[in-house]
Order: C-alpha cells, then structure tokens, then sequence
C-alpha cells in the first residue's frame, strides 16, 4: 500500500482560519503537556490531555488529530534528542488536520470536513484523487492537500533498464540493447541564470540577501522541477511499456566529491553541486513504485571509467566521448550506462545468464567470442 498527496492552492475563509489557529494552540498545548508529564505514546498523550483541551470551541474529530500530530513531534524529538541536542519544534504555522475516519467525502468538486467545512477542489485534483481512498487531509493558509492511497501490485518485469545521470542528460540502456536519452540543457541553464543572478548581490545586508535568494529559489524551482518531472515521468511510462525493472547508480556522498580542496575550480565545483541528482532519484523511485515496478541500485564503482564491451580503462577523448584502447570510441554515457546494467546483471538482480555476457576479442582482433562474465569472483 502506497500513499501520495494531491497539493492545490486555495483561499481560506476568515472562519476556517479561526479553526486553523485553534488547532495550532491545541498541538502546542499537548507537546507541553507530553514533555511535563513524559508521555510517550498516542494513547497515554490523549489520556492526559484531553479533558484539558474543553476550553477550545472545535469538533472532537480536530481535537483527537491535534493530540496525534503532537504525539507525532514528540516521538521525532525523542528520537533526534538521542544523538544530538534538540530544541522541541512547537508548530508555528497554523494549520488543521483530519482523517479519514472522522468523515471525508469529495462530492461534486466540493470537499467536505468535519464541522460542516467544504472546500472547492479544482478538476486536476478531481482526476487524480481516487476518491474512495482518501486517507487525511492538511489544510494550510496556502495550500490544501489531500492523502490517497493506492494497493500496489508488483508488476512482473520482463527485463531493466539502467539510468546513467549526468549534469546536462539522463541516458538509459535496456536489457534489448537500446538506448535513448532525456536531455536535462533548459534546468542546468535555469540553475545557471538563477546563480549568476545571486552571485551579483554584494550588499552586506543579511534581510534583503534572505530575500532576493529566496526569491531566486523559488524561480529556480518553478523552472527546474518540471523538466524533472517531465523526464521521470517519460522513463516510467517506458519502463511500464516495456514490463521493465529501473536500475540506478547509488550516488550516496556524491557531494563529497566537488568539495573544496579536490583541485576544481569552483565554477565547476557549483555546477556540479547544482545537479539535481536526488531530487530526480526521488521523483523516479517513487513514480516507479507507484506503478509497481520495482528499482535497484548498484555500486556506481568504475561505471565511467570501464569500456562497457571488453572491461577495460577507458580515456576521455573529446567531450563526452571516451576511447577504449580495443573497442574505439564510445559515447561516455552510453558506456555508463551499459556499465549500471550489467552491473545489475551481474550482481544484484536476478537476470537471465545469458544477459550476462562480455565480448571476448581474440589476440588477433578478428573473432568475437561470447563468455559469461564471472565477475568479481574471477
Ligand atoms: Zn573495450
């Protein structure tokens, strides 16, 4: 079972602001209530609490979510308080939560809460909302967001198809030999554009930095998570078409590597620091897994820099061309790419054997023989 949120834009009424506020104290008054009194879980925070929550005019329904949400933040305080000194995160923005089991219905684009609330939901959120599964919903001043959830069948995978990101393109090779890419050119330019713009400011004024680099933040994003998402998006519908399992490089420390110190300049050090690579990863995994289709992830060890036909090193020739010393030049991508799959292949999916296999040229350079890779165990 997998969940997702519908996020829209909306106009609260001066009431339903009221009611926000409200929710507000009430979560705060629970957290000072937990901490004094050590209560830990959801049952024993409502057992003390809740008679002293009668002076707020709000239906009960709000009350018992409130007392969740505060149980909620004092579990990920206990739990970040293990390793590090926290402050207790009181809830500073108002805002109202509610769950399905105290009555949600989507009737005819009005969405109806508790307390006789309707809300007006706009047609994109008419579509995609499974309207019999709707889990919770979180009204902020600016935003409402409505929780579905969806039972996910695993969809049986014919073969993978591996992803090779890069700065400017996102390459994929499948197990039936093609390969095809997504070009990522317009949000490395908007990321460009934004950074010229905020490395102009030289005034010393911590307020009116926050402001114009939030400003440009928000730009960048508008510009930026739509190619993303236009890109993910197509590389699952590929994957669904094609029954194929989704195979990516683990970049876990990619930043480690453009840090100060690594002899880059750092022009490149903040282009490089610029890619999205999480924020696409995120968006691929969890629209593949909405769709059932499982993903991987292997070592990302020697994937640039082995020839993706004979194993050997390979040398930048040109921008993005390397040179094999027996196979010739290949697309530095493509090669990558080929590499994250049959690293898939051969250590941590369970593939065909015959998928498996590395051309072997003779000394002479005229017969091609096929033999199964024994990996790192040879
Ligand atoms: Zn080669």
């Amino acid at each position: 079972m997998l969940v997702k949120t519908v996020k829209q834009s909306y106009r609260p009424s001066s009431e339903l602001m009221g009611f926000m506020e409200t929710f507000r104290g009430i979560v705060n008054q629970c957290i000072t209530i937990g901490l004094k009194e050590n209560r830990r879980s959801m049952k024993s925070l409502s057992k003390a609490s809740y008679s002293k929550l009668r002076q707020y005019q709000i239906t009960t329904a709000y009350k018992l979510c409130a007392i969740s949400r505060a149980a909620g933040i004092l579990t990920n305080y206990r739990k970040l308080l293990r390793d590090h000194h926290v402050e207790i995160s009181y809830c500073r923005r108002a805002s109202l939560v509610t769950a399905a089991c105290y009555g949600l219905r989507v009737k005819k684009s009005i969405l109806n809460l508790p307390s006789k609330i309707k809300i007006e939901v706009n047609p994109h959120t008419v579509s995609v909302l499974d309207r019999t599964n709707i889990r919770s919903v979180t009204l902020t001043p600016d935003s409402l967001n409505i929780a579905y959830s969806k039972e996910i069948a695993p969809v049986k995978t014919t073969g993978l198809l591996a992803i090779d990101r890069n700065l400017d393109n996102v390459t994929m090779a499948d197990t039936a030999g093609k390969t095809s890419r997504h070009s990522l050119d317009k949000a490395t330019l908007s990321k460009a554009l934004c950074r010229m713009t905020k490395s102009r400011f030289h005034r010393n004024d911590a307020r009116i930095r926050r402001y114009i680099y939030g400003k440009y933040g928000r730009i960048e994003r508008n510009r930026v998570n739509p190619v993303l998402h236009n890109a993910s998006a197509s590389i699952v519908r590929q994957a669904k078409q094609n029954s194929l399992g989704i195979v990516l490089e683990n970049i876990k420390g990619i930043r480690k590597l453009y840090r100060r110190g690594n002899s880059q300049n750092k022009h490149y050090r903040f282009r490089m620091n610029a890619c999205s690579f999480y924020e696409f990863q995120r968006q691929l995994s969890y629209k593949a897994r909405w769709e059932g289709l499982p993903v991987h992830y292997v070592s990302p060890r020697g994937t640039s820099s082995k020839c993706s036909k004979c194993g050997d090193q390979v040398f930048a020739k040109e921008s993005r061309i390397v040179e094999c010393p027996r196979c010739g030049c290949i697309d530095r991508d493509v090669n990558a790419a080929r590499n994250v799959l049959s690293a898939a292949l051969r250590f941590r999916v369970k593939g065909p054997p015959s998928e498996a296999m590395v051309e072997e040229r003779e000394p002479n350079g005229v017969t091609l023989i096929l033999k199964v890779d024994g990996g790192q165990s040879s």
